[in-house]
């Protein structure tokens, strides 16, 4: 139940005074919620300084900036297509003011001459002269006018002005109770020096003063207060967990053992750490949920065996879920292999499987003969039951729609669960961004890996790679060539359809396409042709990005490079580098390139670390863009900035983990506080529900 004093907070958006029906839904658009409180929590990107300049001689061309002035002269256009011009004199010079196509009434209206005028605008130069053009505001100091000494700068989009969305937030402003009582530890906020709450709004919303500290420190305290909320609630779902039943399935060492012993090397540091973190789990009588976090290469998949030993070895199966038939056979065949010398029995069940074939799986998995078994959706659907699922392990998590996982958790009785994920998050972040999953990290790669040599080229000399390529071909090698689009393309061939028809013809070699307008069956051959060698040169958009593992591919080339994230030409790239050979990645681009493209091409260049170019993606296109709503399986932030407020994450556990502990002993001021807290910025919690 919604606590009284918030009730104003979550009112509609047409609500507040000026919103009508017209406006309700693009504000709605922009804030991504319907209540005046998603409206609050759409936070300024900055925050203009509108103070008044002393003089015209302190303009900046770029810059914003507030002058008074007095109004000398209007002159009219002298053709269509040139602006009226008003000179504005401020005792020592001249600014003119510039209209395009504006009312000649309404301008004299609005600069009468011979009075004063306030403006506040863009800055520009104009033939050696400064000028502003379109000012955003017009004011009349005689009645007492002013712009807002700081404008709040908010992302906005079509059929809203920022001036719109400031109002709106004004208006919002108050709504907010007054005399809430204080959530956070007053320690921390006597320390950090932070406004209370309201304040805090009102200091990121409609700040009176230009202020860098203070604008800081308002929305440093909101961040906060997000993080705060999150780290209670995941404590809450773990709190949860706790008291829900699973078999706790006891280690089996000498199971484990064997595997060991029949391995070609020897597990990394990293695997064997995360193994233990996971046999330790599954001996809970609570359901483990467990995030294997992971570069590409870094040998998630053993881990996965190791745990599915262990629930066979205790008399449970277990269920591998991939997001493609391509993926699943793999891992089925990497089980397989690994498993069956036990005396496990693995299968596979996708959507392939027919008649009598699937009856006898649905059989196997009935009656407990599979105890391991690796699969698509198929694994949950209609009719596939279990007679004892233990485990459920899901490979590439971020591919999944929400609702797939869970129906698959629903499966067993709350079984335990693996999810694995090769999306690189920085070290420090994971653990929150997973919100309520325990985080297993293999930050080591396996020994023997070849470097893999990492070149930018430019697409003028793309006949000297497709000559390397020819000769890798030659060598008994494999070769992927990304394209950026599937179409053909007439502007410069970079399409694949188009790529592989000349490649076909360069190289004189079969060439297999793969993009995401064929149907799975036919993306499912193409890419099992490229296994099994059929095809040696496979050109593909982005769908080969996540999971093929072909140890015999050395060259991946990728088109258009410049166009793509530096986390997704990371993942390309670790799609060779497997086997014993050389292998190289080469990255065309077109000339010239921007700064940011630049940068990740050369970050790419210098380090093959997952983990290390996750904190320059960060670095160089912001965290929301990577952990923005999009990114299903993770809770998307919405007031902290993971590379500005990291560290309040860390402050947050602990607070809550203390608030939590000494429960009885929180003055009930602030246990009134933290359920408000609660209700306004609870986290959804997806995986857990
Ligand atoms: P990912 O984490 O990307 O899923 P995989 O599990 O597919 O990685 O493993 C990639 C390759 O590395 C596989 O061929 C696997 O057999 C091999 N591998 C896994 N662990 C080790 C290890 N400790 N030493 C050497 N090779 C390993
Ligand atoms: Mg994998």
């Amino acid at each position: 139940m919604r606590d009284e004093r918030l009730f104003p907070l979550f009112q509609p958006l047409d609500a507040l005074p000026g919103i009508g029906p017209k406006l309700k839904p693009v504000l709605e658009y922009l804030v991504g919620g319907e209540t005046i409180w998603e409206l609050l929590l759409h936070m300024p990107e900055r925050w203009l300084d509108r103070r008044p300049v002393d003089s015209f001689e302190n303009l900046e061309p770029g810059e914003v900036a507030t002058v008074r002035g007095e109004v000398h002269a209007i002159k009219a256009p002298y053709n269509e297509r040139a602006p009226t011009r008003i000179e504005l004199f401020d005792g020592t010079g001249f600014l003119t003011i510039t209209y395009f196509r504006a009312d000649s009434r309404w301008l004299q209206g609005q600069f009468p001459v011979g009075k004063e005028r306030i403006v506040s605008g863009r800055v520009d130069e104009y033939r050696g002269e400064r000028q502003m053009s379109h000012p955003d505001f017009v004011m009349d100091p005689a009645k007492g006018e002013m712009p807002p000494p700081v404008e709040p700068i908010y992302a906005l989009t079509a059929g809203l002005t920022n001036k719109r969305v400031h109002g709106s937030q004004q208006a919002a402003l108050d709504l907010v109770p007054e005399g809430l009582p204080e959530w956070i530890d007053p320690a921390l906020v006597a320390k950090r020096a932070w406004p209370g709450f309201r304040e805090a709004l009102i200091g990121v919303h409609a700040p009176t003063i230009y202020d860098e500290i203070a604008l800081f420190k308002a929305r440093e305290r909101l961040a906060y207060d997000e993080a705060l909320a999150r780290e209670l609630a995941f404590g809450r779902a773990r709190a949860l967990r706790a008291q829900e039943d699973a078999p706790s399935i006891p280690p089996s060492p000498d199971a484990l053992n064997r595997l060991v012993k029949t391995l070609p090397f020897k597990p990394t540091g990293a695997q064997i750490r995360a193994t233990k973190e996971i046999m330790a789990d599954l001996a809970e009588p609570h359901p483990m949920r467990r995030m294997l976090q992971g570069d590409v290469g870094s040998g998630k998949t053993l881990v996965g065996a190791f745990a599915a030993i262990q629930a066979a070895a205790g008399g449970f199966q277990s269920a591998f879920m991939a997001p493609t038939e391509v993926l699943a056979n793999q891992q089925f065949e990497t089980l397989d292999r690994l498993l069956s010398p036990l005396g496990i029995n693995v299968a596979s069940i996708t959507g392939r499987d027919k008649g009598s074939v699937r009856e006898s799986k649905r059989m196997g998995l009935s009656d407990g003969s599979i105890q391991v078994a690796a699969g698509t959706h198929a694994l949950f659907q209609e009719g596939v039951v279990f007679r004892n699922l233990g485990l459920v392990i899901v490979d590439e998590q971020h591919r999944f729609g929400v609702a797939d996982r869970l129906k698959l958790v629903g499966k067993g009785k709350a079984p335990h669960t693996l999810v694995m994920s090769a999306t690189p998050i920085p070290r420090t972040l994971a653990q929150s961004i997973h919100g309520d999953l325990d985080v297993s990290i293999l930050d080591e790669k396996p020994v023997g890996r070849k470097p893999i040599e990492t070149r930018a080229i430019p697409d003028t000399r793309i006949e000297d790679v497709i000559a390397a390529t020819g000769r890798a071909l030659a060598r008994g090698e494999r070769a992927f060539w990304v394209c950026p689009r599937v179409d053909a393309d007439t502007e410069d061939g970079s399409s694949a359809v188009a790529r592989a028809a000349m490649l076909e013809d360069a190289l004189e070699v079969p060439v297999g396409l793969v993009h995401g307008r064929l149907k799975a069956d036919e993306k499912d051959a193409a890419l099992e042709d490229f296994r099994s060698g059929r095809t040696r040169l496979l050109v593909a958009t982005t769908v080969i990005e996540v999971g093929v593992d072909v140890p015999e591919a050395t060259i991946m080339v990728i088109e258009r490079a410049e166009g793509f994230g530096l986390a997704q030409l990371h993942q390309l790239r670790g799609r060779v580098g497997r086997g014993d050979k050389d292998s190289f990645c080469l990255l065309l681009y077109r000339a010239p390139l921007n700064e940011i493209a630049r940068q990740r091409l050369d970050t790419l260049r210098h380090t093959e670390d997952g983990f290390e170019i996750a904190e320059a993606d960060f670095k160089l296109r912001g965290a929301g863009d990577l952990l923005g709503k999009r990114q299903s399986g993770m809770v998307a932030y919405r007031l902290i900035d993971p590379v500005q407020h990291a560290e309040l994450i860390d402050i947050a556990r602990q607070d809550a983990r203390l608030a939590t502990e000494t429960a009885d002993k929180i003055s009930p001021a602030r246990a009134d506080g933290l359920a408000l807290l609660s209700q306004l910025l609870s986290p959804d919690i997806r995986f857990s529900e």
